[in-house]
C-alpha cells in the first residue's frame, strides 16, 4: 500500500497551501477535506466581505484580483478553486478524517478508506464546533449557530446572541432587511475589536433604539414563541421568532487528543507545537492555520499563517 510523504487534512486556504508547497518539493502527498473545497469559506454569511485585502489572501503565487480592495466570499470562492486547479492540487472532497495513529508511520483513517503516511499536517481551523449556550430550548429548530442571508428573518422578531463582528454583522444587516432585532450581549458594551469601520453603525442603531440591546446579560431560557433574558433588572421575558446564537467557534479538542496532540494548560487551550517547526509533540505531527490558536481564534488569519506551510514543508524535506 501506498505510503505518502505527507497527509494534509483539511481543505482550507492553508492547507490548500500546504498541498501547493508539498508538490513544489517533490513531496507526494494528498489533501483529504471532509466537505467541498473551503469548506469554512462557503459556510461564511452569503454577503460577507473579508475584513483582509485580496493579496492578503493570495497562496501559491497565484493573484488574485477583487473589483474592491476586500473580497466578497463569491470572489474568494472562484479564488481558491482558480488555484486548486492551476495546481493540479490532488485533493479528496466529502471525506472525513475520523482518527490519526501513529506507529512507525501514521494511519489515517476516514469515512471512505485507510491511508499511510510519514508526515501529516493538521490545517482542520475552527469553524465545525460553535459554542453552545447550553440552556434549555437550544435544540430547538429557530435557533441558529451559523447566519447564512437575511431574506427569511424578513418581519421577524429575531434575537442576536454576542457582541463581536460576526454577532454585529448579522445584527446590522438582517435590522436593514426588515428583521426586528434585539441583542443580548454578555458583557457592559460591544466588542471594541469590531472592526473600526462597523462600530460606530452598530452604536448608533442601538442608541437611538433602532437595534435594542441588553448589555450584561444572557440567555435563560428559549421557547417556541418566547426567550427569557436575564438582565440586571431581572428576568425579562420577550416575543421571538428565531435566535442567532453568534457566541464564537473553537477547534475539535477531542480529535486532536485522540492523536495525541497535548492541549495546553493555558486559558487557550492553545496546541502544543514548536512555533519554529509547527511539530507538534507528537513528531511528524504538524499544525498549520487557524487551529494553531486553540481558543484564541483572532490571533492567526490567512494572512499571517499562510507561511506556516512553508515552513512545515521546509521542515520534512530537511528532516
Ligand atoms: P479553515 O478555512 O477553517 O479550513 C479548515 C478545513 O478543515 C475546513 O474546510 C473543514 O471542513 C476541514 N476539516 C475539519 N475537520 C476535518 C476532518 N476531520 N477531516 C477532513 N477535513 C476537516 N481570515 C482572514 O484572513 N481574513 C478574513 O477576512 C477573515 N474573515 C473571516 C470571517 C468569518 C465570518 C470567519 C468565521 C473567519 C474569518 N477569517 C478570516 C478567519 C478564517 O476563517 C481563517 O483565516 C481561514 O479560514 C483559515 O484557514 P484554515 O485553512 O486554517 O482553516
Amino acid at each position: 500500500k501506498k505510503i505518502y510523504d505527507v497527509i494534509i487534512i483539511g481543505g482550507g486556504p492553508i492547507g490548500l497551501a500546504c498541498g501547493i508547497e508539498a508538490k513544489k518539493k517533490g513531496l507526494s502527498y494528498v489533501i483529504i477535506e471532509k466537505g467541498c473545497l473551503v469548506n469554512s469559506l462557503y459556510n461564511y454569511p452569503m454577503n460577507m466581505t473579508f475584513f483582509s485585502t485580496s493579496e492578503k489572501l493570495e497562496i501559491g503565487g497565484v493573484p488574485f484580483i477583487s473589483h474592491n480592495s476586500k473580497p466578497t466570499r463569491a470572489e474568494a470562492l472562484e479564488y481558491y478553486r482558480r488555484v486548486t486547479t492551476t495546481w493540479e492540487l490532488d485533493i479528496k472532497l466529502y471525506e472525513k478524517v475520523k482518527s490519526v495513529q501513529k506507529t512507525d508511520t501514521f494511519a489515517i483513517k476516514t469515512d471512505k478508506g485507510n491511508y499511510q503516511s510519514k508526515h501529516v499536517v493538521l490545517s482542520t481551523g475552527f469553524y465545525d464546533l460553535p459554542f453552545l449556550l447550553n440552556v434549555k430550548g437550544e435544540n430547538l429548530s429557530k435557533v441558529k449557530h451559523y447566519y447564512d442571508e437575511p431574506h427569511p428573518y424578513f418581519g421577524q422578531k429575531i434575537v442576536v446572541i454576542g457582541a463581536a463582528n460576526s454577532a454585529v454583522d448579522v445584527a446590522l444587516e438582517t435590522y436593514r432587511k426588515g428583521a426586528e432585532v434585539t441583542m443580548v450581549i454578555r458583557h457592559e458594551a460591544i466588542n471594541p475589536r469590531v472592526k473600526y469601520w462597523v462600530l460606530p453603525d452598530i452604536e448608533n442603531r442601538i442608541k437611538e433604539s433602532s437595534i435594542k440591546a441588553y448589555f450584561s446579560s444572557s440567555i435563560a431560557e428559549i421557547r417556541e414563541h418566547e426567550v427569557d433574558i436575564m438582565t440586571p433588572e431581572g428576568l425579562v421575558t420577550i416575543e421571538n421568532d428565531f435566535v442567532l446564537a453568534m457566541t464564537g467557534y473553537q477547534p475539535s479538542f477531542p480529535f486532536l487528543e485522540g492523536m495525541g496532540i497535548e492541549i495546553g494548560k493555558d486559558n487557550m487551550k492553545t496546541p502544543v507545537h514548536n512555533p519554529e517547526t509547527m511539530e507538534t509533540n507528537v513528531s511528524g505531527l504538524y499544525l498549520a492555520g487557524v487551529v494553531c490558536g486553540g481558543l484564541q481564534t483572532n490571533k492567526w488569519f490567512i494572512e499571517n499563517s499562510r507561511v506556516h506551510a512553508e515552513v512545515i514543508v521546509e521542515n520534512i524535506v530537511s528532516g
